[in-house]
């Protein structure tokens, strides 16, 4: 079983996120007391079972101070039985890293960090309106391990408009030196409703090149592989096998409870999704009302969504699981597309298992919704 808690609030807005976040914070502990009920009220959503991984994610967790996170973690090992090997991850934001804080998160049991590093050139930090500097974007890794967390998830983004690759270049090779066994590297998208979305329809913002972007991802592909990390998810990288059991678990369809605002829960035959609001969700959920709403997935949703998520991975996509989710739609809709994207050499089966080639990968979304059935 997965866990997934959402902490709406950040300490300034990027200008390139579209998640849900707040930087008003006068109301976060009442917040945290709703997430806190809302794990009792949803407590028998998920199947019997351990609780295998535990994400606070966001916003940004690492604003939680050490009441907060107790009260979150002693209330699901309240109402979960929680496997004593449990991934339990925290998104933290370098500035919020000090050593007093990241001892604290240790103790607490913490044993997963994702870090929103994203760059180490300050200049692209300032551009995209990140709260923390590069020195403290290089120093919080060794702080973490030297508080007994090594493992450390770092997340990057690639094809912030530069001149030329000397940046990305630079940006990996202090990666290297960090010694983490994973990394998530994301190629700068601007969503409409953000600032850097503004900027664009103001022409204050050229759009991103695709063919730049590409370029970037090669070179990001080709060093990480160089250095040890394999990429098992599109944009997701581990060395020895350190993969993100919480974000694997999504990509296998696994069933996981979502509490917070907007955050979305999966049982296998239905999503929900909690109102993105926190003011809202307060209110709901202090009269115990869960303010989500639920969309029953068809089986037509259920082969895409498989198809979507698994394609991206190394894992593939079974040819079996998806005949048997489409009743037998899926090669009668597809038989000719999967033949010419086989000779584009963008796809490869192997002993019943649909995967990306090197190739497909540059594609790997477009590739997924061409196959999707109706
Ligand atoms: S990227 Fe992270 S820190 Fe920045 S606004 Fe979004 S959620 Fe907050």
């Amino acid at each position: 079983m997965h866990l997934y808690l959402h902490i709406p609030f950040c300490k300034q807005a990027c200008h390139y996120c579209d998640f849900h976040f707040s930087t008003n914070t006068a109301n976060k502990r009442a917040i945290v007391e709703a997430i806190a009920r809302e794990i009792l009220l949803r407590k028998s959503y998920l199947p019997e079972g351990d609780m295998e991984t535990i994400y606070f994610g966001g916003g940004t967790p690492s604003l939680l101070d050490e009441t907060e996170l107790h009260l979150l973690l002693d209330t699901i090992h309240k109402h979960f039985r929680v496997s004593p090997d449990a991934e339990v991850t925290l998104e933290a934001n370098p500035d919020d890293l000090s050593e007093a804080t990241l001892q604290m998160l240790a103790k607490a049991g913490i044993n997963r960090l994702s870090i929103g590093i994203q760059s180490f050139h300050e200049p692209h930090l300032r551009f995209m309106n990140r709260a923390h500097s590069a020195l403290e974007a290089e120093q919080c890794v060794k702080l973490a391990q030297d508080a007994g967390i090594d493992n450390i998830s770092i997340d990057l983004i690639y094809a912030i408009p530069s001149e030329d690759h000397t940046i990305l270049l630079s940006d990996l090779s202090k990666v290297f030196t960090l010694d983490v066994p994973h990394i998530s590297a994301y190629c700068l998208t601007i969503e409409p409703q953000t600032a850097f979305g503004s900027w664009l329809k103001k022409k204050k913002l050229r759009p991103i090149e695709e063919e730049y972007a590409a370029q970037q991802f090669e070179i990001l592909l080709r060093a990480l592989g160089e250095h040890g990390y394999e990429q098992y998810e599109i944009s997701n990288f581990a060395r020895d096998g350190r993969y993100s059991n919480h974000n694997s678990s999504y990509w296998k369809q696994r069933p996981y409870l979502g509490v917070g605002p907007s955050a979305h829960s999966y049982n296998g035959e239905s999503r929900e999704y909690n109102v993105s609001n926190n003011a809202k969700y307060l209110q709901a959920v202090q009269k115990d009302i869960i303010p989500s709403t639920i969309e029953q997935l068809t089986l037509a949703d259920q082969t895409n969504e498989y198809l979507l998520t698994g394609l991206r991975t190394k894992w593939g996509v079974k040819m079996q699981k998806l005949e048997m989710l489409s009743n037998g739609a899926f090669t009668l809709q597809h038989s000719g597309e999967l033949e010419k994207m086989t000779r584009r050499g963008w796809i490869r089966e192997e002993a019943g298992i649909l995967l990306l080639t090197q190739a497909g990968k540059l594609f790997a979304d477009r590739i997924a919704s061409d196959l999707f059935i109706e």
